[in-house]
């Protein structure tokens, strides 16, 4: 086979390909990075909306691979900001002199697999080809923004933009009349933010969400001393845990307290940082429904208390989703900001949008005037980058094709039928701390290409079989657990996307347990030549 341009080609400038790009070279392959933006951060890139931030703790999310990076690099808050999220990921970059393998404002439009010479052509907008043995599409699950596709869009004279495209030179916002459209993740963490510059907020929710405090704080110096110190521990806590946080799981069943217990550890949850409130609740708060509808209780109680107008409060709080079925957003003054004059709900349940006008949102009330429209309407989930980069594998398969009912792979890493071709970091990724699954998964890329190398191979494809052992356990996972059932998670965000679950519901421990039996079984879960 001749050689190609690179060994490695990776898409995708996020935490997942940076990682990827620094692991190739330190194996001694050839590696090049295309990245649609003009600069490194992946999602921390686009998403500079105002209040964007972690909802993962800070050292938590950077990488672990290496002591030195981790001690020279403070994070200021417990959960950070985006602008220092980007500086971190720049930071990485250029102390691992990562850069210089990078192609920026290059967006794949094809990637093309020539089983003769075992390569991949892959072709950028601007014309470029590049031919590379291993094609690694390290895009992420959030990466192609969804704004729907109302009447009238385009006729409204104002801003708007999405948050997930958001400008990098900001979007002046004071004294303008700014509506912000959508409730989960990001809507939520823009609405507060947003209200202490713009004349008026006008919150258009369609779901309300079970949203409970961030509980966010600066990071202390004896903190950040702590952390260095105890860096191997959390290293290891954090490599090892189910969902990829440190915070520990509860053993403790919500019958194992009385209802006055119940009340005041769910006050504890409710002061705890982020995600603790989910992975160190009563273990049953997924599965057990009176429990849940306790904790839910509690939150609906919470949220009462803080809002003053009754009827916005019960509009505020989830009737159509049990917690944990939809992916809980964490929030920093969220329902507080609907106390302040200039901050009002419209109940897209009560008056759904008709479209746009020239001056603003039409609902069957009547028309909202707005100056600036904030989409906070998600993403095409999972598949949605991989989809548009006009994949074709073996025999001229287009992934397109191959993924038509939903995606099928082998531990969220390989299709069949697209040989050398990786996904790290894509559908059937687990639902946890991002970095920490996606890097387990980058890691077994590395490994398995290794391996290829010391066998003298180049060519890798999943069996058929092995897919379908490890999509059928996919879906069976995905049957059985209650988290993320509706909305993005099953592509029910995009109308006409197939209802499939797009994560791995068995998290971890299947991935690990996969793995080494892959590496048990020398690799029979592929065929390599
Ligand atoms: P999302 O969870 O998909 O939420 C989209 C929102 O837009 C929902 O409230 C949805 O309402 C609404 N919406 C969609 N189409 C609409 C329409 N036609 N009319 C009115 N409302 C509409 O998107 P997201 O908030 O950007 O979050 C996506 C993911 O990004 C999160 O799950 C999370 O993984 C990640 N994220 C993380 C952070 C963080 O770490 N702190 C922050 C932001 C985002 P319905 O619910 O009714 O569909």
């Amino acid at each position: 086979m001749p050689d190609p341009d690179v060994d490695i080609l990776i898409v995708g400038a996020g935490v997942t390909g940076i990682y990827q790009l620094h692991r190739a070279l330190e194996e001694g392959f050839t590696a090049t990075l295309l990245e649609a933006g003009s600069g490194v951060g992946g999602t921390w890139f686009w998403n500079r909306y105002p209040g964007a931030r972690f909802d993962s703790e800070s050292y938590t999310y950077g990488y672990l691979f290496s002591e030195e990076l981790f001690d020279e690099w403070e994070w200021q808050e417990h959960f950070a900001e985006q602008p220092e999220t980007e500086r971190y990921l720049n930071h990485v970059v250029d102390r691992f002199d990562l850069r210089r393998h990078m192609r920026f404002d290059a967006t794949v439009t094809s990637a093309v697999w020539d089983d003769g010479s075992g390569t991949w052509a892959v072709t950028t907008d601007d014309g470029t080809t590049v031919h590379a043995r291993y094609l690694v599409t390290a895009t992420g699950v959030l990466s192609v923004p969804y704004t729907p596709d109302l009447p009238g869009r385009e006729r409204f004279r104002g801003v708007q933009h999405h948050t997930g495209l958001w400008p990098a030179e900001g979007v002046d916002v004071a004294v303008k009349r700014v509506a912000v459209v959508g409730t989960s993740s990001s809507g939520v963490q823009v609405v507060p933010t947003i209200a202490d510059e713009a004349a008026s907020v006008q919150v258009f929710q369609r779901s309300a969400n079970w949203c409970t405090p961030l509980n966010n704080r600066p990071i202390t110096a004896e903190e950040q001393a702590e952390l260095r110190a105890g860096f191997e521990q959390l290293r290891e806590v954090l490599n090892t845990s189910v969902h990829g946080f440190h915070h520990p799981l509860n053993t403790r069943r919500s019958s194992d307290d009385t209802p006055e217990q119940r009340q005041a550890f769910f006050e504890e949850m409710w002061a705890s940082p982020g995600f603790r409130k989910f992975t160190s609740n009563y273990i049953d708060i997924l599965d057990n429904p009176e429990a849940n509808a306790e904790w839910c209780d509690f939150i609906a109680g919470k949220i009462r208390a803080i809002v003053e107008d009754p009827a916005t409060a019960e509009a505020l709080i989830p009737k159509d989703h049990r917690y944990g079925e939809k992916r809980p957003p964490y929030v920093n003054g969220y329902f507080e900001a609907f106390n302040r004059p200039d901050v009002s709900l419209v109940d897209l349940r009560e008056t759904p949008i008709v479209g746009l006008t020239e001056t603003g949102i039409e609902t069957t009330a009547g028309v909202h005037e707005v100056d600036v429209i904030v989409w906070a309407t998600g993403f095409d989930f999972g598949t949605g980058a991989m989809l548009r980069m006009g994949i074709v594998g073996r025999d001229g398969l287009a992934l397109t094709d191959h993924w038509a009912d939903g995606p099928t792979t082998f531990l969220g890493i390989q299709t069949h039928g697209f040989p050398n071709l990786f996904f790290p970091g894509g559908p059937h990724a687990a639902a946890g701390n991002n970095p920490r699954y996606n890097g387990d998964q980058v890691d077994f890329v590395t490994d398995t290409l290794v391996h290829l190398r010391d066998h003298d191979e180049r060519v890798i494809e999943v069996t058929e079989e092995a897919e379908d052992r490890w999509t059928t356990m996919v879906d069976r996972a995905a049957a059985a657990t209650p988290f993320g059932t509706i909305g993005q998670y099953v592509g029910g965000n995009i109308p006409g996307k197939p209802k499939r679950y797009l994560l791995n519901a068995g998290g971890r421990p299947k991935l690990f347990k996969e793995i080494a039996r892959v590496k048990d079984t020398d690799w029979a879960a592929f065929e390599a030549r």
